[in-house]
């Protein structure tokens, strides 16, 4: 490590109980996407000894840059999502949300602060050939999907993934690379570069007849069996999914009628269709679309369909050195074992939002531990507040400084390695175009007199 590495970590240590408070605080006060006012404004201020905070961005994102912007320069965003899950069950839930961090999100954020209060020092801001911009981008989490759908049919947003919704607004336009992380339990330390499923999301609302299921079920239109033979339809179209393509078609039904003895006038179901290419979910999507409309034809009941845009598979980076080496600079001080500093990393099934980033910039991603249990489940809890947020910050901090120092050499060296697969307003142009809405009109036989 230079001098400047050295001093990094020096703050950063002497900061320790600053950014354990901030993850810790972050962690039992867990906000839903969209809706992350509290968490949003806790990182905003503690941005304040940056030189411009931007605060509002897709609802409740901000960016801050550590110094003025200058044309030319290389900027780098180090980037912390601020949303939970909605599992309510979770002993640290927050009572007044319902959400909690099963996703560990909470250290990302502590870890671009602990990062930020590194940067912002003098000696080590006037290193960097370049600027740094802390961001805190809302909803990761593609959940509460009717909210979100309300938001898009009151204009406030376009897209259920806030990364998506900032590269739509422009607000990634002028960032160059972006470094992430997201916390791994059973990891002590590890490069991820490993790509990751694209997905579509389904609303369907079958519309049937209410009549008394027991007195007189012929004068009534089961929405519920709709559903029923649509989720068998979904079921038969799997043995036509190619395994290469990774596809996943996985949901529920989140409204299946009110009573037992009521034909079901309405029934809803909640589906992603994800596959590790973009034709491939394209193609699982029409035939998700067929099964849905086989509900419908076979019991007569008007259907909707509304396909919301999800994100893009990750485009790994061809060379992650410069993150393997901040990665062993930070654990040469602890006895941490399971790190693994590998270019290559297996594939996700599940998706992310960086997916979208990295089709359009690089982005370099990383674990750290520090978690127990399974991640998305009530079993996820934060256990070495070291690992888990100031092990973050350092890594972050030492991957701004890293990609700028020296004339910016290995940013720019990044950027010559790098293809996007998509300008942005042909990203917009595809995401625009898997929002769609069909309708399915009723269709019901008449009742015998
Ligand atoms: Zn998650
Ligand atoms: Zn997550």
């Amino acid at each position: 490590m230079d001098h400047i590495e050295e001093k990094i970590i020096e703050i950063i240590d002497a900061n320790r109980e600053t950014i354990i408070a901030a993850g810790r605080d972050i962690w039992y006060h867990a906000e839903l996407g969209y809706k992350e006012f509290r968490t949003s404004e806790l990182f905003a201020k503690a941005m304040a000894g940056n030189a411009e905070t931007k605060t509002g961005l897709a609802i409740t994102g901000v960016k801050s840059y550590l110094k003025p912007k200058q044309d030319g320069e290389v900027r780098v965003a180090l980037m912390g999502e601020l949303d939970a899950l909605p599992i309510s069950n979770h002993k640290d839930t927050n009572p007044e949300t319902g959400a909690s961090h099963c996703c560990g999100h909470n250290s990302q954020i502590a870890g671009v602060i602990g990062a930020a209060i590194a940067l912002q020092d003098e000696e080590v801001k006037n290193a960097l050939d370049g600027n740094i911009v802390f961001f805190a981008v809302p909803a990761e989490e593609y959940v509460d999907v009717e909210y979100r759908r309300g938001l898009m049919k009151e204009g406030k947003i376009s897209y259920g993934g806030g990364k998506c919704e900032l590269i739509k607004c422009g607000d990634l336009d002028d960032i160059d690379i972006t470094v992430g992380h997201h916390t791994m339990p059973g990891t002590d330390a590890a490069v991820a570069n490993g790509t990751s499923n694209g997905f579509v999301n389904k609303l369907v609302t079958f519309r049937g007849k209410a009549s008394h299921a027991a007195g007189a079920p012929d004068k009534g239109v089961d929405a519920l069996a709709a559903a029923s033979v649509a989720m068998h339809a979904i079921d038969v179209q799997r043995e036509s999914f190619r395994d290469s393509d990774c596809v996943r078609v996985h949901g529920f039904i989140s409204n299946g009628g009110v009573a037992m003895n009521v034909i079901a006038d309405t029934a809803t179901m909640e589906y992603s269709v994800r596959a590790n290419n973009i034709p491939a979910y394209q193609n699982a999507s029409q035939k998700f679309d067929r099964a849905i409309r086989a509900g419908a034809v076979a019991t007569g009941a008007g259907a909707e369909i509304v396909t919301l845009a999800g994100y893009l598979p990750t485009v790994p980076l061809k060379d992650t050195s410069v993150m393997a080496e901040a990665i062993s600079d930070v654990m040469q001080a602890y006895n941490y074992r399971n790190i693994s500093l590998d270019n290559d990393c297996p594939a996700s099934t599940g998706s992310t939002d960086y997916g979208d980033v990295s089709s359009l910039m690089p982005v370099y991603q990383f674990n750290t531990g520090g978690y127990a249990g399974v991640l998305h489940d009530i079993s996820a809890q934060p256990v070495d507040e070291e690992l888990a947020y100031v092990v973050t910050a350092k890594i972050f901090a030492l991957m701004g400084y890293k990609l700028l120092k020296n004339g910016a050499e290995n940013a720019r060296k990044t950027l010559a390695d790098y293809t996007p697969k998509i300008t942005k307003e042909a990203y917009v142009a595809l995401m625009d175009s898997l929002t769609t809405e069909e309708t399915v009109a009723m269709n019901p036989i008449a009742p015998l007199e």
